[in-house]
């Protein structure tokens, strides 16, 4: 077994060398991580030199497993979802559609949604792997903090965007910077810098992925 990787095992001990996880990964994700080592009795999955899938090119992203049809790839927890929820990936403006299984109000899995005109059941390793663990965490911010007497203290959304909108109506020009996020879409950036040209009048915009 090949155990190394955080999310997912290589049991070969299942495999039945159909191939498709090596498919996956080379026309798929177009990586090349994995292919067939070996002839006849000695036939198995490996990655280049036989190094563990950790210590390989791989990226990660899940897509052999999920193709796998006999579990020989296989995530390392797995809970069966009382229900689906389909949504759209917050981590960048690419919007993979996906399906998070949820139970007990917590996410178990996620899978992609293959009529997603932007992924077609395609994921990435933050998408597929990476999404669940902080939206369980107890340490997530839920609501806005306005800092009050130097303590930040929760506030609703209508008072925090006043705060924001009359702080922001006493400086003009290059006074402001804004600063905006890849985990946006293309189209709120681009309202973002609009509201920053044309309506503050400043050219000071930059961007997360940049710091
Ligand atoms: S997880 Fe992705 S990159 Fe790694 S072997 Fe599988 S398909 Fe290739
Ligand atoms: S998809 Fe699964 S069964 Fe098929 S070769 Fe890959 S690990 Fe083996």
């Amino acid at each position: 077994m090949d155990t190394s990787n955080p999310f997912f095992n290589l049991d070969r001990n299942r495999c039945i060398l159909c191939s498709r996880c090596v498919r996956a990964c080379q026309e798929i994700t177009g990586v090349g991580a994995i292919d067939m080592a070996n002839r006849g009795y000695d036939m198995k999955v490996a990655t280049f030199g036989d190094a563990t899938l950790m210590d390989s090119i791989c990226l990660s992203c899940g897509e052999c497993m999920v193709r796998c049809p006999v579990g020989a790839l296989i995530p390392k927890e797995t809970v069966s979802p009382a229900k689906e929820v389909k949504t759209v990936c917050p981590y960048c403006g690419v919007g993979c559609s996906m399906y998070l299984g949820v139970k007990y109000g917590k996410i178990t899995g996620i899978r992609g949604d293959p009529e997603g005109p932007a992924n077609q059941g395609r994921l990435c390793v933050k998408g597929r792997f990476g999404i669940a663990e902080f939206v369980n965490h107890q340490d997530r911010l839920t609501a806005p903090l306005i800092r009050k007497n130097g303590e930040l203290v929760e506030a609703s959304w209508e008072e925090a965007l006043s705060l924001v909108a009359s702080k922001l109506g006493k400086y003009r020009g290059e006074e402001v910077a804004l600063i905006t996020s890849a985990r946006s879409t293309n189209e709120d950036n681009y309202v973002m810098q609009k509201l920053a040209r044309a309506v503050l009048g400043t050219n000071n915009v930059d961007h997360c992925a940049r710091l």
